[in-house]
């Protein structure tokens, strides 16, 4: 009787160090998706605040149109500046996006 306690102690030890590499893997790869948390928070906020401002564009200031680039990506308004002589392609001087006009 002895030896079966034993052999079932045995057994019943080799399964939990079992148990317990899968725990320590689940540890580190919790904590790696921590990590990308962490990382991907202040990225999430930005993007989602920047897309709530579309809300807020004026496309046209006095009569100067204003680039929807700066606007979404930067928060900023920057005139945007027409190219050639058809009027027809405005392009913005600080990120370069050039917005082509439809006909
Ligand atoms: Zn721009």
């Amino acid at each position: 009787m002895v030896d079966l306690r034993e052999t079932l102690k045995a057994e019943a030890a080799e399964l939990a160090s079992t148990e317990e590499r899968k725990a320590g893997k689940l540890r580190r790869k919790l904590a790696g998706l921590d990590e990308t948390r962490a990382k991907l928070k202040p990225e999430l906020d930005n993007t989602a605040s920047a897309a709530a401002r579309v809300h807020r564009y004026q496309p046209v200031i006095g009569e100067t149109p204003q680039c929807p680039g700066c606007w979404i990506l930067r928060a900023k308004y920057s005139p945007m500046v027409g190219q050639g002589s058809g009027g027809d392609l405005f392009k913005c001087p600080e990120c370069g996006h050039e917005v082509p006009l439809k006909p």
